[in-house]
């Protein structure tokens, strides 16, 4: 009967453990309420867990990276106890934005990455989009009449990542399509940006000066800007291992 109750209630972890968790506080004379808080303490800690793992899939990252694994004495100009405030999430309450430039390889990504899987544990929805691919889909979207369908779901989400901005250069429609969002999200979601591209230049890969100042504009009204330059990462590392096998 219990059990049948606990699924009704959707109630699976403390259904698996509340006849374990009920020897153990028989054997050591827990009390009842003692016995309650611990199953139910199990069943929140799990479905935050179920959360937080949800929000990552959905964020949709190309892989999985962490603060932990980031080596920052790599990357001198990148100030360590700035970027570890902004793996606490509060800059995405605020609707605030971040712009990660540097050249190739020097972490862009990866520090992108760990900071918008830190946000989806902090409880925000995350959606990580490397520009090129982003623009392609939006493009097609748009030819299908389903582009409104599709901003409207990026407009759901706190955190949109725009990974690589400035690769390559952006056809025209392109450069509307993310003023578009830019301007949509501005001062109600955050984007965190990352780019090889000194803002000087944006006019250029945008092919239209005005629109990139005023994208720029509204992306870095109210923004952290962090600098991360350095040799690439992947080089030295390789590097590295040539000297030792040497
Ligand atoms: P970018 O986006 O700036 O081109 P990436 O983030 O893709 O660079 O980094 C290239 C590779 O090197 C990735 O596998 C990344 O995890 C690793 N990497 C780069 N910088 C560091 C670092 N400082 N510490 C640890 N790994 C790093
Ligand atoms: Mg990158």
């Amino acid at each position: 009967m219990l059990r049948t109750y606990l699924k009704k209630l959707r109630l699976p972890t403390v259904a698996r453990d509340f006849e374990k968790v009920a020897s153990e506080a028989a054997r050591t004379n827990l009390p009842y309420e003692r016995y309650l808080l611990t199953l139910v303490e199990q069943e929140v800690l799990a479905r935050e867990e179920n959360a937080v793992r949800l929000r990552i899939q959905n964020a949709h990252f190309p892989i999985l990276k962490s603060l932990d694994t980031f080596d920052f004495t790599a990357i001198p100009s990148l100030p360590k106890a700035q970027v570890l405030k902004l793996a606490q999430g509060e800059w995405v309450k605020n609707a605030t934005n971040v712009v990660l430039a540097g050249q190739i390889g020097t972490g862009k990504t990866h520090v992108a990455i760990a900071l918008g899987i830190a946000a989806c544990r902090a409880g925000y929805r995350v959606r990580f989009e490397s520009v090129p691919s982003l623009l392609q889909t939006m493009l097609e979207m748009q030819a299908a009449h389903q582009l409104t369908r599709f901003e409207k779901q990026l407009s759901k989400v706190d955190l949109v990542i725009l990974d690589e901005l400035g690769y390559v250069g952006l056809p025209k429609p392109g450069g509307e399509l993310l003023f578009g969002l830019c301007a949509a999200r501005y001062e109600r979601g955050s984007i965190l940006v990352t780019t090889n591209l000194e803002f000087g230049a944006w006019g250029e890969v945008f092919g239209d000066a005005r629109m990139a100042g005023a994208l720029l504009d509204r992306l870095t009204h109210r923004c952290e800007i962090l600098v991360m330059n350095g040799e690439s990462y992947r080089f030295r590392e390789s590097q590295k291992r040539t000297t030792k096998s040497a």
